[in-house]
Order: structure tokens, then sequence, then C-alpha cells
């Protein structure tokens, strides 16, 4: 490896980029990471921490108005936008700092500038002052992914996540375009701050691909809390006038607006990156073609996380990160399962989900028995609030193993962690059913339910 300048080359640091970075270096690699934003990429700066951040704001308006029947008095609540925006924003800028001690105290140098391939061992990165070109053996793309909006008369108008965090003035009326992840969050984040919220989805059924069930319980307390939700709804132009945005929808409908947020989907972040010079084969919409080893058409260039389009979610980033620097570092042993990766999406109420949908059990399995409960939680039967909760578990009959485990409702995200580590196990209905419960909680609800839904 010595006739390059450095091991291990990493372009973008992200998730995926920082713990593969840190991680070499540790392990003793001379490790170059280029970042041309801030370290710490999508999910520390604009993507999972800021929002949750801005989730947990939005949940004190739900605690403010469920105290009263719990006999407290909560007069004069206001929401300062502004002290919201700064405190987050001194948050992220601590995290950047720790990441960048992170980095450092591994060994790994820190280049800030764009990177882009020059061919297969070779990356030139263009800083403010000038061009460095670098050597290594080994090259990491880890570049994640940006928002992707279609284009529309008027699409000029439209803001993506990325300009929500800072967004000025806070918007009154917001619409919101899409039914995934995203549109979902921020939705329920802008309405539990306060705006008036209408969100466009174009299909039958928000969030496609979760459960069925789990679809329709959400759709239906994101609209009880007051999101305005309309589907099979597509916007043909945006016009920009002196009342705020004006929305002509595709069946001649108008809608007027302070902000429009387009989440539409997030693309690979491919552009000036090289990848033709260096001869890597990519797919739909750019993403780079890896095979299990995360290797790309070229043997010394490797990719993971967002970039390579596959789950687009921090923990896989990161788990991507340990399984290949284990195999170009290590032992080579570390293979990344994806097989149960747990998920929320952190709506108002939450929603947690691992395995397998009611209906993919039912293609993969055959015969499936599935358990659900729907039930007022504890909390409000003083609160006076009508939100519910859904719990649910596939099982597959033939080794009845829980093959799916979904839930609607406060904290499912902490709680279906802990039961992916169980189905991960490989933990049967057997074993769930012999669980004790702790009471009273919500998630006791998984190791009680016994009485299958009729076939
Ligand atoms: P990124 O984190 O996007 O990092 C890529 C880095 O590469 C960036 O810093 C970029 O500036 C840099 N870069 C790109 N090109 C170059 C170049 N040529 N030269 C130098 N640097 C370059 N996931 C979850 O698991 N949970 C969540 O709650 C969650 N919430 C999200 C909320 C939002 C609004 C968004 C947008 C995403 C969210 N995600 C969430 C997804 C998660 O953020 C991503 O899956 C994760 O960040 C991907 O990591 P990555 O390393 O692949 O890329
Ligand atoms: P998603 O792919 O989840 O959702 C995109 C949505 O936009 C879908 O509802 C899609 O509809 C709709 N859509 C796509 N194109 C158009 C169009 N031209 N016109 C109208 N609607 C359109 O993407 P997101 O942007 O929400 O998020 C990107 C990814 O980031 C997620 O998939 C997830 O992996 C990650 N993420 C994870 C989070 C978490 O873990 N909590 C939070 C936020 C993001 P259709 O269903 O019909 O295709």
């Amino acid at each position: 490896m010595r006739e390059h300048n450095c091991d291990f080359f990493v372009i973008g640091a992200g998730s995926g980029g920082v713990r593969a970075a840190r991680m070499a270096a540790q392990r003793g690699a001379r490790v170059v990471v280029a970042e041309a934003a801030a370290l710490g990429g999508t999910c520390v700066n604009v993507g999972c921490i800021p929002k949750k951040l801005y989730s947990l704001a939005a949940h004190f308006a739900d605690d403010f108005r469920d105290a009263a029947g719990f006999g407290w008095q909560v007069d004069g609540t206001r929401f300062d936008w502004n002290a919201l925006r700064a405190n987050r924003s001194r948050e992220i800028t601590r995290l950047n700092t720790v990441y960048e001690k992170l980095l450092v105290s591994a060994g790994a140098r820190i280049v800030t500038g764009w990177a882009c391939l020059v061919d297969a061992h070779t990356v030139q990165v263009q800083t403010d002052e000038r061009q460095e070109r670098f050597t290594a053996a080994h090259i990491l793309l880890a570049t994640g992914g940006r928002p992707a909006v279609p284009q529309f008369p008027g699409c000029e108008h439209v803001l993506t996540s990325d300009g929500m965090f800072d967004l000025e003035p806070f918007p009154s009326r917001l619409v919101v375009v899409g039914g995934g992840y995203i549109a979902c969050e921020f939705a329920s984040i802008f309405n539990g701050l306060g705006s008036q919220v209408t969100q466009l989805y174009r299909g039958d059924q928000v969030l496609r691909g979760f459960d069925a069930d789990v679809r329709r319980f959400v759709a239906q307390e994101m609209r009880k809390r007051g999101v305005d939700l309309r589907t099979h709804t597509d916007v043909a132009a945006i016009e920009k006038t002196s009342e705020g945005l004006v929305l002509t929808l595709a069946d001649g409908g108008h809608l007027q607006a302070d902000a429009v947020l387009y989440a539409t989907g997030r693309v690979p972040n491919v552009a000036g990156l090289g990848l033709h010079a260096a001869g890597v084969t990519q797919g739909k919409d750019g993403a780079i073609l890896v095979d299990k080893d995360y290797q790309t058409s070229v043997p010394s260039i490797h990719a993971l996380g967002d970039v390579t389009a596959r789950l687009q979610l921090t923990p896989v980033a990161l788990g991507e990160a340990m399984a290949l620097v284990d195999k170009l570092f290590g032992q080579g042993k570390k293979m990344m399962g994806y097989d149960f990766i747990p998920t929320a999406v952190f709506t108002h109420p939450n929603v947690g989900t691992v395995g397998y949908s009611e209906a993919q059990a039912r293609r993969q399995f055959g015969s499936v028995s599935v358990f659900r409960s729907e039930f007022k939680p504890l909390r409000h039967t003083l609160s006076g609030s009508s939100e519910r909760t859904l719990m649910k578990l596939v099982v597959d009959d033939a080794s009845d193993k829980v093959v799916g485990l979904h839930m609607v409702g406060a904290d499912a995200g902490e709680i279906v962690q802990g039961f992916a580590v169980a189905m991960k196990a490989g933990a049967t209905k057997a074993v769930f059913d012999s669980t004790i419960g702790i009471h009273p909680t919500a998630a006791e609800e998984f190791v009680t339910m016994r009485e299958a839904v009729p076939k």
C-alpha cells in the first residue's frame, strides 16, 4: 500500500463515510476523508437529528393539551420558532465539532472541499485555495443523496427538507407534497408546531411499502390531529402571488400556502464525482452499483450508504461501513445482515416496524396468522385525546416465528427496537407468549395478544 500517499480515501463525511474513516484509521490505515459541506452529512445537519429535535418540539403541543386532564393548568403557552432554530443550530454545530474530534483523534486527515475521481486510484479535491491530488489503495464513495423535485410550472417556488429547518418566517399555511417518510414526518411536525398543514399524496394511501393496517391507521391519526391529508391529488402548477403561493391542482382545484415542501424522494449524489472517468458502473437515477462486499465495477473503489440507493437509513450506512472496513483492514468476517432491519417514522403518533408486512409475509410464507390490537392508551383515558394505538404481529404458521411486528403509537420506535433483537434471534410466537409483560405499558400488548384475527 506504500506506493500510494494514503491507504483509504473516503469521499463524503456523512454517516457512512465518518464511520468508515474512523474505524479504518483506528486499525492503523492512513486515511484521508474529503467533505464538501459540514461534517456529519445529511443525518446530522439536515436529517435525522434536527428532524427528531423538531419532532420532540412538536410533541410539547400534545403535552400541554393533555396536561389539563391530569390536573395541570398550563396557561399562556407560546411557541418561539426563532428559539427552536437557534438552539437546534447550536446543537448541530456542537455535533460537527464532535465528528471532527472523532476523526482527528483516530488519526484521519480531513480535507474540506469537493472531491472527484481521476482514475481507479486517484482523487482530486478542490479546496477554496487550490486543487490537491491524492493516490489511494482503496477509495470509498459515501456521498449520500439529495432531494429530487419533479419539473413542473412553478417548481422553482418549492422547498425541500433541506430548507425547512431554517425557514423564515414560520409558515402559517404549509402544503406538503409526498406520502413517504419525510412528507409524513414534516406534516406531523409542522402541524404540531402550529401550521395549518395540507398534505397532498398522488397514491391511495401514504407510506407505500408499510403494512396496510399501519398505513390506514397512521393516516387516520394524522387526520384526527388536524393534517388535511388528501390522497389521489397531484399539483399541476404553482404561482407566486401577493397572497402567497397559489397551487393549481391536477383536478383544477386551488390551494394557497406560505410554503410548499416537496418530499418526493431522494436521488444519489453523484454529479461531478468523476464516475465515468474512473469507469464506475451506475444504475437507476445514477446509483452506484456494488456487489455484496460494496465493491463497484472498479476493484479499488467501494461505495455504501445512500449513494447506492438501497435502504436509505443511517444505521444501514453505519453497518455497511463497519463491514467494509473489516473486509479491507480487518479479518473480513463481518457481514451486514439486511433481514429484520427495524425502522421508525416519526409521525405523530410514531410508526415502528420490523420484518414483513402482512401482505409480504403471505407472499413469502404462504400461511400466516395475524394478531392485532387497537386500543386507547392509558394516558388518554384522562387526557381527553382520542388518539389510539395499533399493534400487530404477523406469524409464519409453519415455523411459528414472528416475522412482522408493527406499531403506531407513542414511542413506537423505542419499543420496536427491543423486539427487533428478539426477531433477529428467531423468536417464535410461543416465546412471545411465554414472556412476562411489564405492566402497565403499551409494549406489554405485544406479549399478551392471544386471539388471531380470523382467517
Ligand atoms: P450522507 O449522510 O448524506 O453523507 C454524504 C456526505 O457526502 C455529505 O456530507 C455530502 O456533503 C458529502 N459529499 C457528497 N459529494 C461529495 C463530494 N464530491 N466531495 C466531498 N463531499 C461530498 N435515517 C434514519 O435512519 N433515521 C431518521 O430518522 C432519518 N431521518 C431523515 C430525515 C431527513 C429529512 C432526511 C433527508 C434523511 C433522513 N434519514 C434518516 C436518512 C439518513 O440521513 C441517510 O440515510 C444517511 O445520512 C445516509 O448516510 P450516507 O453516509 O450515505 O450519506
Ligand atoms: P420516499 O421514497 O420515502 O417517499 C417519496 C414520496 O414521494 C412517495 O410518497 C412517492 O409516491 C412520492 N413521489 C415521488 N415522486 C413524486 C412525484 N413526481 N410527484 C408526487 N409525488 C411523488 O422519500 P422521502 O423523500 O420521504 O425520503 C427519502 C428516504 O430517506 C426515505 O425513503 C428513507 O429511507 C429516508 N428517511 C428515513 C427516515 C426515518 O428513518 N425516519 C426519515 C426521513 C427519511 P409513491 O409512493 O407513489 O411512489
